[in-house]
């Protein structure tokens, strides 16, 4: 029985020493190489071609190579009754709160103002946000909304979290479900957008949200492109009422040279990289679970797929 790697957009052969090297015993095959489809029990994906997923008939489990899993999800030949396991990784959290916390200080300590004086050659000293006065509210309090939660607070700046259900963070002031989503918004100075994308959460980033926020706010965005309403973030940046936004994640990645976001004064794009998958690091929680498959158990990190997470 086989383990299939299903990731075309990636390169196999470092996943493929790691998996070894933690793994000898596993019979590893690479798409589009499969050899009998009915031997294949766990399939490691990343943006699949959709519709593969209904070729293989003995699945035990579908693990997705990164944190997210609605690239599995949205797979229309998903096979009812297969569990869906997530990656959930130390070095990969503390990379996103790295993405955050550069993020949430590019705009604090005003560098993107200063690079844009300096391409002019103007000496023009800027007072910098006060973290203690900046209110900075993270959407999702989940593994890396916590991580990142945890510390923005120990560099000062008052930090709140809203989650879909209610949680209990030393120092974050916790709020939880749509009907205190308002409540949030108007006491967040720079909002953070690190929920999973389903459908209660796609395109929640848009003019309605913008608009309970207060005047000069600031946006990250570093979950997945279709949360955020494009349109409507460049509207409320136009409008003046946004102070900026720093972007990750885009509807069609990579961003296309005709998008309005590349030239934008008051918008940061960074080339989906907030935080990468170290075949090395993970390799390990994917053996497992093979072996945990094998044996009828259920799959570490595995996700509640009528949640979308
Ligand atoms: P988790 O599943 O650990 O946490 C998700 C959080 O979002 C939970 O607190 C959950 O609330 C909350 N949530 C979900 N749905 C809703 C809703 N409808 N309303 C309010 N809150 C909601 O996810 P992670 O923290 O591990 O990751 C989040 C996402 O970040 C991933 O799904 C992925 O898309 C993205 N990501 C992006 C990367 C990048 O490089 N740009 C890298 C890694 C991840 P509750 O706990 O109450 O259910």
């Amino acid at each position: 029985m086989a383990m299939l790697f299903l990731a075309p957009g990636l390169k196999a052969s470092s996943w493929i020493k790691h998996l070894r090297m933690q793994g000898p015993e596993v019979d590893l095959r690479v798409w589009p190489e499969t050899g009998p489809r009915e031997e294949i029990e766990l399939v490691l994906c990343w943006k699949h071609p959709l519709g593969e997923l209904r070729n293989y008939p003995n699945l035990k489990c579908i693990a997705s190579l990164g944190f997210g899993v609605d690239h599995i999800l949205r797979d229309p030949g998903l096979p009812p009754g297969v569990p869906v396991a997530r990656l959930v990784d130390e070095g990969m959290t503390r990379a996103m709160s790295e993405y955050v916390i550069a993020a949430v200080l590019n705009h604090t300590r005003r560098f993107d103002l200063f690079r844009q004086d300096q391409s002019q050659r103007v000496w023009r000293p800027r007072r910098p946000l006060h973290a203690p006065e900046v209110r900075v509210g993270i959407m999702g309090l989940g593994t890396l909304g916590r991580d990142a939660a945890a510390k923005l607070r120990l560099l000062g700046f008052p930090v709140a979290g809203w989650s879909r259900t209610p949680k209990e963070v030393a120092g974050v002031s916790c709020l939880a479900g749509a009907e205190r989503l308002d409540e949030f918004l108007s006491r967040t100075d720079i909002l953070v957008c690190l929920l999973p994308l389903t459908p209660a959460t796609q395109g929640i980033l848009d003019r309605r949200v913008f608009s309970r926020l207060p005047a000069d706010a600031y946006l990250i965005n570093a979950a997945r492109g279709d949360h955020l309403v494009e349109e409507d973030l460049l509207a409320a940046l136009d409008s003046g009422h946004l102070a900026g936004a720093c972007l990750d994640v885009f509807r069609t990645e990579p961003l296309p040279e005709s998008h309005p976001f590349w030239n934008h004064p008051r918008i940061v794009v960074t080339p989906h990289s907030a935080s990468h998958t170290y075949p090395a690091a993970v390799a390990p929680q994917i053996i497992e679970n093979f072996r945990r498959v094998r044996a009828g158990q259920a799959p570490l990190n595995a996700i509640d797929i009528d949640k979308g997470y």
